[in-house]
């Protein structure tokens, strides 16, 4: 019999979540890896929309779902941890219940090991709940964190997450090491049949949309973004073979909606993405994407526009930050003074609306102000798109971490203060005002609704 695994996509403790194209794309590289080594793969995914089990308990309300995939998860509130007891909003627990997820941990017979993903730094708590929950009904199995939060906040992982291993590792292969250390062995070389390698979204329960990476890195060094810590080198697809993986979901599972999640889409587009959008659009298959990373303005030519219509773009998402160019070169130098518009009129011409255009706009930076932030909402209006609010949360290993630690109203040593709702980085004056620039970004939804 084939050594088995468990992996576990862990539960969401916040203020607030949503399921924006959000899927565990490393966890599920990782299991389709491991399942090429031979391993026998169990994936449970706590934010599971779609649980059978938990649509089968008439006492829970089903979690509303919306356009291309997208929608709430199941959600139950829970007491505050201590650290946040003084935040006035509810705090919840997202995803299956605990007593599904035992259910689910209970049905494996004996793994060979468990392998636990994190995320953001301040959903630890998910991880930690995970990983006891794991020990408690295999006991004896070794459990193994990795993932976003094990390799930002590698010292406290290691000490409190309860883990036998936190792994900051990112190539599959060096897993199988760590594996070995603790006795647990791949059965064989790697198999060349068998599903190809792809992400393996086929473990998920249903699969509404499939997330593609087409490249790694980012070319630009934005203080604030952790890009470059967890990707320091930019490498990218062979567009054939992104093309070939789209057609694999979309034939085999029937999938229409695809969410790119790319940090840098469009650079260098005409070696790159152009020749994917151009496959696309021969084959003519009503397939939509999604861009929830934002694009780099600058690369939103008309050409490129004119493509990404016709191969079925459906959502953009824009990084503007801010409409003070000042300010850009510290942002980065990726937007100049003309390019956002252009940009826009780029994709207006071609046929996008302008509720397709979204634009994401920082707010609750460092030393950043109120009047600022609402001066980038109304300019993006008058541009014709529609803005988000991005609210700032300040990552470890960033550029801007001592600076955000310098400002910030909480001890940033504790992660659970990193929660981009608490925008901790604004003083009292700063959040006072937050309720009319949220009121001015409605009231223009609202308008073109
Ligand atoms: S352009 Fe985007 S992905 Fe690249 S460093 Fe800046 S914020 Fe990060």
């Amino acid at each position: 019999m084939k050594p088995s695994l468990i992996l576990i996509n862990p539960w969401i403790y916040d203020f607030a979540a949503y399921d924006l194209w959000s899927k565990p794309l490393g966890l599920l590289y990782l299991a389709a890896f491991l399942r090429n080594c031979g391993f026998q793969i169990y994936l449970i995914d706590c934010l599971d929309a779609h649980h059978p089990l938990m649509i089968g308990d008439p006492s829970i309300k089903r979690p509303k779902r919306r356009l291309y995939g997208t929608g709430k998860y199941w959600r139950k509130e829970i007491p505050k941890p201590p650290p946040l007891k003084d935040i006035p909003r509810p705090y919840s627990i997202y995803g299956i219940s605990r007593r599904v997820f035992e259910e689910e941990l209970r049905s494996i017979q004996r793994p060979a090991a468990i392998l636990v993903t994190s995320l953001m730094t301040y959903w630890y708590p998910g991880a930690i709940e995970v990983i006891a929950l794991a020990k408690k009904n295999h006991p004896g199995v070794p459990v193994i964190l990795g993932g976003i939060y094990a390799r930002l906040c590698n010292d406290l992982a290691t000490r409190n997450s309860g883990a036998d291993s936190v792994s900051t590792l990112t190539d599959p292969a060096s897993l199988l090491r760590v594996l070995e250390d603790h006795d647990v062995h791949a059965p064989g070389p790697l198999l060349d049949s068998g599903p190809p390698p792809y992400p393996a979204f086929d473990l998920l329960g249903k699969i509404e949309y499939v997330c593609l990476l087409t490249s790694t890195g980012c070319p630009f060094r934005c203080p604030y973004c952790v890009s470059h810590f967890l990707n320091p080198q930019m490498s990218r697809r062979d567009p054939a073979e992104v093309l070939d993986e789209i057609l694999y979901w979309h034939r085999n599972f029937g999938v229409r909606d695809f969410a790119f999640y790319d940090d840098a889409l469009l650079i260098s587009s005409d070696t790159h993405l152009a020749i994917l959008l151009e496959g696309i659009e021969r084959l003519r298959l009503d397939l939509r994407f999604h861009t929830p990373n934002a694009l780099h303005v600058r690369e939103v030519t008309a050409d490129v526009a004119t493509l990404m219509r016709r191969s079925g773009f459906r959502t953009i998402r824009l990084g503007l930050e801010t409409s003070d160019f000042s300010l850009h070169r510290n942002f980065g130098d990726k937007v100049a003074e003309g390019d956002f518009e252009r940009a826009v009129n780029n994709l207006l011409r071609t046929g996008f609306t302008r509720d397709q255009i979204g634009v994401y706009i920082l707010i609750g930076l460092p030393g950043q102000s109120v009047d600022s932030v609402m001066a980038t909402v109304d300019f993006v209006d008058r541009v014709s798109a529609t803005p988000y609010l991005s609210e700032y949360s300040p990552i470890p290993h960033t550029p801007l971490w001592e600076k955000a630690e310098g400002y910030s109203r909480y001890d940033l040593s504790e992660p659970l203060f990193h929660n981009n709702t608490l925008l901790p980085c604004w003083g009292e004056a700063q959040l006072a005002e937050l309720p009319r620039l949220k009121k001015r970004v409605l009231e223009i939804k609202e308008k073109y609704r």
